[in-house]
């Protein structure tokens, strides 16, 4: 839980990896070959094969195996991120990997079949709407894709070139002309996620590009209004004490998730192939790498963090590093045929650390 980031250093970003499990595909394909990732969840520690004898040994915060559920991967990547909005920080959980290792299921997984399935969104719109007073709070979400340093709005898509505003005395950004929709109950949010989803498949075969190369921002802004706890408790037995406590102004606690479903990290090859335009790929190679350098420099407690290298970074300006709590899954597949782009995945990971 929170005690986890409390023993951290301030701005440090917490690190997991996730293994997905072999699909249908990789037990034909992968059947005579060792898979090349092995975890010990005991020790925190995942060992990448480098041949058959040898192997290099990685230590992360936490370990998730192929057969962690997705409620087991929710309380330990994002629960304490989610606690400490509520509490009135900012936040971020992202998930980072090479398409097809599962970043959509741990985050976007609706688990409308089996909801055993539901993904971290889903699950942290439920502990916050269990945590709020629907009368006096609000929370409120916007939803966009990033393609290209360009923003659109997946509530909205006829908003598909949105900027990023930057207040010149608190630093906060903002995109003032993105949807902000009020959520009421767990179902708006169901709905408008769908809807999301469905915005970004159209927006995509707009554009010709696939999902995995945009990246997916979720923000969910809670304002809540709050009565001191501890002079609460405290008054318990004194009762003109809590009688003037009544007309306390109450306090306003603001917080904001960011819940980031990245881009796929797989190296964006030469331009023409697999259709990839040169512009293409310089740009997602541009927010992806400035996103590890400002993890580099948070990771490195660097007075620096490079955040206006990227549209990604801006956005994430303040909700990460400082006083917000970073939580960051990486994703993993066992084939052995992808042990290059595994392994560029788990440095990325763990430069983060
Ligand atoms: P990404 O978003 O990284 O491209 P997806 O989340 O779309 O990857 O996952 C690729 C496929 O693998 C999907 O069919 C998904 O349902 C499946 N998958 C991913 N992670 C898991 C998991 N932990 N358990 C079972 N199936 C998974
Ligand atoms: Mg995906």
């Amino acid at each position: 839980g929170l005690k986890d980031f409390d023993d951290s250093v301030s701005g440090r970003v917490r690190v997991a990896v996730r293994l997905r499990p072999q699909n249908a595909e990789e037990m034909v394909a992968d059947a005579d070959f060792a898979d090349c990732v092995e975890l010990q969840p005991e020790f925190k520690r995942l060992k990448l094969r480098k041949n058959n004898w040898d192997s290099d040994t990685y230590e992360f915060d936490d370990v998730l195996t192929e057969s962690a559920s997705q409620k087991r991967v929710y309380e330990v990547v994002a629960k304490p991120v989610v606690e400490s909005v509520l509490d009135g920080y900012n936040g971020t959980v992202m998930a980072y990997g090479q398409t097809g290792t599962g970043k959509t299921f741990t985050l976007g997984r609706l688990g409308d079949e089996d909801t055993s399935d539901r993904g971290i969104m889903v699950r942290a719109m439920e502990d916050i709407l269990a945590n709020i007073c629907r009368d006096s709070d609000s929370v409120m979400i916007s939803y966009l894709q990033l393609y290209m340093e360009t923003i659109q709005d997946l509530l909205n898509p006829t908003y598909d070139n949105i900027s990023i505003v930057e207040d010149p005395k608190t630093g906060d950004v903002s995109v003032p002309a993105a949807t902000l929709v009020d959520i009421r109950s767990h179902q708006d949010f169901m709905e408008l996620l769908r809807l999301g989803e469905a915005h970004r498949v159209a927006a995509n075969t707009k554009l010709n590009t696939e999902s995995s190369r945009s990246h997916a921002i979720l923000m969910v802004h809670i304002k809540r209004s709050v009565t001191d706890m501890e002079s609460e408790i405290s008054s318990e037995n004194d009762h003109s004490l809590h009688m003037s406590n009544t007309s306390k102004p109450p306090i306003i606690r603001k917080g904001k998730l960011v819940v980031v479903d990245l881009a796929g990290s797989e190296r964006v090859h030469k331009s023409g192939s697999e259709g990839h335009t040169l512009e293409e790929a310089k740009y997602i190679n541009l927010s992806l790498s400035a996103l590890g350098k400002c993890i580099n420099a948070l990771a490195e407690n660097s007075a620096h963090v490079p955040v206006r290298d990227s549209k990604l970074t801006r956005l994430l300006k303040d909700s990460f590093g400082g006083t917000a709590r970073t939580s960051l899954i990486v994703t993993v597949g066992p084939s052995p045929r992808h042990r290059a782009e595994t392994a560029s995945t788990i440095l990325f990971g763990q430069r983060a650390m």
